[in-house]
């Protein structure tokens, strides 16, 4: 990783890229030679001019003046403290965002394709969103004023040299919707590269990253548009009783309400984005002639339809090893994640050493040699009455040594039986082994078994102080 480094050029040779870059802090320029290139270098991508790359779409799509401020009495006018609170009205509409939860908020002024920001006035727009009057005091911590576009590049691939984020593609900033798809190329691109440089995969599926991409981001670009547009349809047509008081004032803020409401959550809860899309012309799926089900930003149908993101499935069980974190915390998330992750009625197997095995084996330095020569010592230290034990493990081979340490956590057959069921696991049975044998010192693990429960309201114990313990 080079840091302070700027790449200034580069060109691609017919077995790879080399790159001139510019240590930022002493000017000294120099060359890397690669076998590939990929330029996440935003936006403003010179690589993408380079490579001919042309971006094209919608070139204002709306403006936003943003301003960031310090407003110390601000959260004691809010009703309902919020991370997000859209404020609709006549004057002037727009989101304000909590930084920080106290005194820093962030107003996204939103205003339509046309029209000059820098003719704005900043301060009463801004009063007019927080909906407070001249007095009121703030303070500006930075500003911004910019365009909203929907831009993607004509190819994502020119040989050895791809392009990534936002120097790929560019759409108003909604709901995450460009970091996820950003994040969703590289993850893409990663993979087909681990396949290429580690020798499993032909040079020929790096073909398939624009062909599956492209697509998909040109689809999402405009839903964000579409989302930019409705957002924007509301604030312009709001009626004109919105803010009279009684019974008519109230019906239509609540409507009006409702509306916003519901954009918001469908945009920010964008499970389509991330898990229901569908690449539909790639060279590396077999497809198998299936439709694949359709999806909005927000909704999607799980599909094992070639192209389609593996479903995710409820697990009929799970089998984990547990306690190998430092406080009991840290296991009472995994049982909470195992029975998150079950389908009603599923079991999950947890197989540990349990106390009383342990108090009768444990000895504080056993030494082993193994099958191929090393030597293996152990040591263990009890803590806390045998509620923790710290294990190191070295081991010398070829007068080389390597040495682990790790804390277990240690819980007797009733202290783990106590814990699944606390976090909501049914029908807990303990057993020696998994072939049924009793669980007692002379088992030779302990096997917890626990289901959840059928129904799927799930009435989760917490107890405040004793949770950890
Ligand atoms: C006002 C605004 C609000 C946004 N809000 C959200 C949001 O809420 N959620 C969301 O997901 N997205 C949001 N986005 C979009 C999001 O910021 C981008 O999609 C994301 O940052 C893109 O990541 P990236 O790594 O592709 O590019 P960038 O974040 O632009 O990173 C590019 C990097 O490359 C570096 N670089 C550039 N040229 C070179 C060079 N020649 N050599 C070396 N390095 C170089 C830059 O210094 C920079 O660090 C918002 C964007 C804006 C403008």
């Amino acid at each position: 990783m080079l840091n302070r480094t700027r790449v200034v050029d580069f060109v691609p040779e017919e077995s790879g890229v080399l790159a001139t870059a510019e240590n930022l802090d002493t000017g000294e320029r120099f060359e890397i030679s690669a076998l590939y290139l990929v330029r996440c270098d935003g936006a403003h991508s010179d690589v993408r001019r380079k490579m001919g790359a042309k971006f094209s779409g919608d070139v204002v799509v709306m403006q936003t003046q943003s301003t960031y401020i310090r407003a110390p009495q601000l959260l004691a006018t809010i009703p309902k403290p919020a991370w997000l609170n859209v404020s609709l009205n006549p004057r002037c509409c727009g989101y304000l965002f909590a930084i920080g939860g106290r005194e820093r908020w962030l107003i996204h002024n939103w205003r339509p394709p046309t029209g000059d920001l820098a003719t704005l006035d900043r301060d009463r727009s801004i009063r007019q969103i927080l909906g407070v009057d001249s007095t009121f005091p703030f303070e500006i911590l930075a500003k911004e004023d910019w365009t909203g576009r929907r831009m993607i590049a004509e190819r994502f691939r020119d040989r050895r040299v791809f392009l990534c984020g936002d120097a790929a593609h560019i759409w108003v900033p909604f709901a995450g919707y460009g970091m996820n798809a950003g994040i969703a190329d590289a993850m893409n691109l990663s993979w087909k590269f681990a396949g290429v440089l580690n020798g499993w995969g032909e040079p020929a599926i790096l073909d398939a990253y624009e062909l599956e991409r492209q697509p998909v981001t040109e689809q999402v670009s405009r839903y964000a548009m579409n989302t930019s547009f409705t957002r924007e349809s509301l604030g312009s047509s709001l009626p004109h009783n919105l803010e009279e008081f009684g019974p008519e004032g109230d019906a239509v803020r609540a409507r009006i309400g409702k509306s916003a409401y519901e954009q918001n959550v469908g945009q920010f809860c964008c499970g389509g984005l991330n898990f229901g899309y569908f690449y539909k012309n790639s060279p590396i799926i077999a497809y198998d002639g299936e439709e694949a089900p359709g999806y909005t930003i927000y909704d999607f149908v799980q599909s094992t339809v070639p192209g389609c993101r593996t479903p995710h499935v409820w697990l009929r069980s799970m089998f984990t090893s547990f306690g190998y974190f430092n406080d009991r915390q840290d296991d009472r998330t995994v049982l909470e994640n195992m029975l998150t992750s079950l389908e009603p009625g599923g079991a999950c197997i947890i197989e540990v050493l349990g106390k009383e095995r342990l108090a009768k084996i444990l000895q504080p330095t056993i030494s082993t040699v193994l099958p191929d020569g090393t030597l293996m010592v152990e040591r263990h230290e009890i803590f806390d009455d045998w509620t923790r034990v710290r294990n190191e493990w070295l081991l010398i081979r070829n007068g080389r040594a390597k040495s682990f340490k790790f804390h277990h956590t240690i819980y007797s057959g009733q202290e783990l039986r106590d814990r699944m069921e606390r976090v909501g696991l049914v029908a807990v049975k303990l057993h020696g082994n998994l072939d049924g044998d009793e669980y007692g010192p002379n088992a030779e693990r302990l096997i917890a078994i626990g289901r959840k429960p059928a129904s799927t309201h799930l009435k989760r114990r917490h107890t405040a102080a004793g949770d950890s313990q």
